[in-house]
Formats: structure tokens, C-alpha cells, sequence
């Protein structure tokens, strides 16, 4: 252990006193923790086989479904409310080949603090499967804007789903924290959280035009270093033409914007309306998510899932790639670790001797070593039991 802390060290002009004993080096060691990251900053790498399994799987002769085509396709969810009933839905993203999911639970009222919980459990347990969110904060109050800092300290990876407006959908403009806009309360202060904790936030907004949408241009201009995700931004109030230039001018004009792409939604509503977002993904092929919504007004999560790969299929291989994982695995995964988790990790190196040493650490991988080591620390402390 004292040579572990001691190696440590090993950049702090304290070790060259020398001599120290090993509780000074420690002491020291905890002081001096923040500065002392033994670890490498990570680096993300996109796969770059996907590419070349879609167009193998394209050519591939045979009627196979579109699921199993793209089984070898790397799939994240990036809207999903099944936070505290994963065991409930895990059967289906495993039959759908789904890699990844955001979880999130009720969204903008209290009840969804319970569920912001369960989700982060969810991705203790699962770090490789989840991407926690949270959504349970009051955007109108100081208290709100402290648990969004709690939060993103202890490492959510996103805040949403936010209901920034919401006049027509029947569950969220109930919703007792809901804004009246994308500016409302205090969301520039937690626009600016985001920036500073990388994350970003999944914005709900209806009705999808007039002046809601002249806010949201407010909030994306007057904060470019935060990424904001139009939730299921398909969604329209108005024509399917009109909605497709409001989309392509809000995506040219603000390369902070992702547009969450609901598939089902627009899979449901017939060929030509999804046809017609096709060109626009194509244009704008790093700004575009895949997401279910939880199969929210479908006939099933089944349905929606089978939606984002009839997506998918309607691609080419390359913007494919990007809309179904990369643009979103790099948002999740280039968030650096939070001074919380730093602290955290480093008292249990020192505990269980354990060295991270030439490893790069994002947020993540953060969360995952921080719940490893705390379950060697308890096997430590009681050998016979575990
Ligand atoms: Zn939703």
C-alpha cells in the first residue's frame, strides 16, 4: 500500500523531502488527491468496423429480418423512460440486439427524483448496458439548480428528459415542473452545468413551433458550448414540409443541436413521413439520435424498436453508423470524470492498494472502477464472507 501511495506521488515535489512516513505520505496523498490523477485522460475512439458490417450485411443474400441484418450493428436508445423497470424490458433489448439505453424515468416533477435513483442503480449494476440520466429537479427553484450539481457530481451522464414546454401532450404538460419555455427559470444556469459537466440535456418541447421554437434558438445561441437534444424532434404541431425546413434551419444554424429522432413515431405514420426525414439525416449525419420514447402512443416497444432499424436500413452505411451509436457514444463517452468520483477513487486505491496507473478514465469508466473497488474494499474487509 505505502509503495502504491508512494508511486502515486510521485510527481509531488512532497516526495522529494524523503523519509516521509507513511501517514504523512498518505495525508499528504488526500490533500493533494485532486491534482494526482494517476490515470490517463480518455480518448474516444469511434468503432470503425460498423461501417463495413453494414454493408456486409447488405450484401448478404437471403430474407432475414432487419434485426437480425444489423445484430452486429452497434444501437443506442437515447430517449427511454424504463428506468425503474429494467428487468421488466431487458427481454426485448436483448431480442432487438439494443447495445445501449438512456435511462430515465417520470420526468419534471417530484416523483421522478425516485426514479432518477433507480435509474443510477440500474447503472451501477449495468455500466456497460445504461447511460444514467435525471429529470428530477425544480427548474423554478435555487434547490433545483443544487441537486442538478449534486447530481452531475456523482456522475449522470445526462440531465432529461426536461419538459422545457409542453401545451398538448396529455402526461407531460401536466407535469408539476414543467417551464413555459426553453428559457424559463433557471435552465441558463443549468444550460451552463451542462457545459461545464460536459453532459447534455434532452429537451421536451410542445408544441415544436412558433415562438417555443424562437426561445429555443435563444437558448442555443446564447449557450453554444452546451449540447442540447431536441426530444423525439419528429414529433410536429404543423406540416410534415414545414416541420422538415424548421428542422434543417435549427440543424444548419446551431451545430449544438442533436434532434432525437422518435422512429416510430414517423414509421407509424407511413413510408412518405419517414422518407421525408431521410435526406435530412443524410445532410446533417452528425446531428441525428435513434430513440423509442418507451414505444410512447405505439402499438408496442417492439414496434419501436423494429422502427429505429427500418431507419437504419433506409441509410447509407456511413451516416448510419453515426446516427445509430457514434454521435451519441461521443457525447457520453468524452465526459471527463467529476472531482467527486476523482476523490472517491482515490480513497479506495488507498485502501485497496489497487493502481490505476496508464489507464484512461472517462465518466463511465469512473462510475464502473468506483463500484469494482468498492467491492474489493468490502471483501477486504471481510475476507470470510464473500
Ligand atoms: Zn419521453
Amino acid at each position: 500500500l505505502i509503495a502504491e501511495v508512494v508511486s502515486l506521488e510521485r510527481n509531488n515535489k512532497l516526495f522529494a523531502l524523503g523519509g516521509i512516513v507513511a501517514g504523512y505520505s498518505i495525508l499528504a496523498y488526500t490533500l493533494f488527491s485532486s491534482q494526482h490523477e494517476a490515470f490517463e485522460s480518455f480518448v474516444y475512439q469511434p468503432d470503425p468496423s460498423m461501417v463495413t458490417f453494414i454493408q456486409e450485411a447488405r450484401s448478404k443474400k437471403g430474407t432475414s429480418t432487419l434485426v437480425e441484418k444489423y445484430k452486429d450493428v452497434k444501437v443506442i436508445d437515447v430517449h427511454n423512460h424504463d428506468g425503474p423497470r429494467i428487468e421488466f424490458v431487458k427481454p426485448t433489448w436483448d431480442e432487438y440486439s439494443i447495445d445501449k439505453v438512456v435511462l430515465f424515468g417520470s420526468v419534471s416533477e417530484p416523483a421522478a427524483i425516485r426514479d432518477d435513483q433507480r435509474s443510477w442503480n440500474a447503472f451501477k449494476k449495468h455500466p456497460e448496458r445504461f447511460y444514467p440520466f435525471f429529470s428530477g429537479f425544480d427548474m423554478h427553484s435555487e434547490a433545483g439548480i443544487e441537486m442538478v450539481r449534486k447530481n452531475l457530481e456523482q456522475g449522470y451522464m445526462g440531465i432529461g428528459e426536461v419538459v422545457a414546454a409542453s401545451t398538448y401532450s396529455e402526461v407531460v404538460s401536466k407535469v408539476a415542473w414543467k417551464g413555459k419555455d426553453a428559457m424559463d427559470g433557471y435552465l441558463s444556469d443549468v444550460y451552463k452545468l451542462c457545459a461545464q459537466y460536459r453532459v447534455p440535456i434532452l429537451l421536451h418541447i410542445d408544441p415544436l413551433s412558433g415562438s417555443q421554437i424562437a426561445v429555443l434558438q435563444e437558448a442555443l445561441k446564447k449557450h453554444p458550448d452546451t449540447k442540447f437534444i431536441l426530444a423525439h424532434g419528429n414529433v410536429r404541431s404543423i406540416g410534415l414540409d414545414r416541420h422538415v425546413v424548421m428542422l434543417k434551419s435549427l440543424l444548419e444554424d446551431h451545430k449544438n443541436l442533436y434532434v432525437d429522432f422518435f422512429a416510430g413515431h414517423s414509421f407509424a405514420a407511413g413510408e412518405r413521413e419517414l422518407e421525408a426525414y431521410i435526406p435530412l439525416m443524410e445532410q446533417y449525419p452528425q446531428q441525428f439520435l435513434l430513440s423509442t420514447d418507451s414505444g410512447y402512443g405505439l402499438p408496442s416497444l417492439a414496434f419501436a424498436y423494429q422502427s429505429m432499424y427500418e431507419v437504419i436500413d433506409r441509410l447509407t452505411p456511413e451516416t448510419a453508423t453515426k446516427i445509430a451509436y457514434e454521435n451519441f457514444e461521443r457525447l457520453m463517452e468524452e465526459q471527463p470524470p467529476t472531482k467527486t468520483q476523482i476523490e472517491k477513487i482515490n480513497q479506495l486505491l488507498e485502501v485497496t492498494g489497487e493502481s490505476i496507473e496508464g489507464k484512461q478514465v472517462n465518466k463511465r469508466i469512473a462510475a464502473q472502477l468506483i463500484v469494482d473497488l468498492e467491492k474489493k474494499k468490502r471483501k477486504l474487509a471481510n475476507p470470510v464472507s464473500q
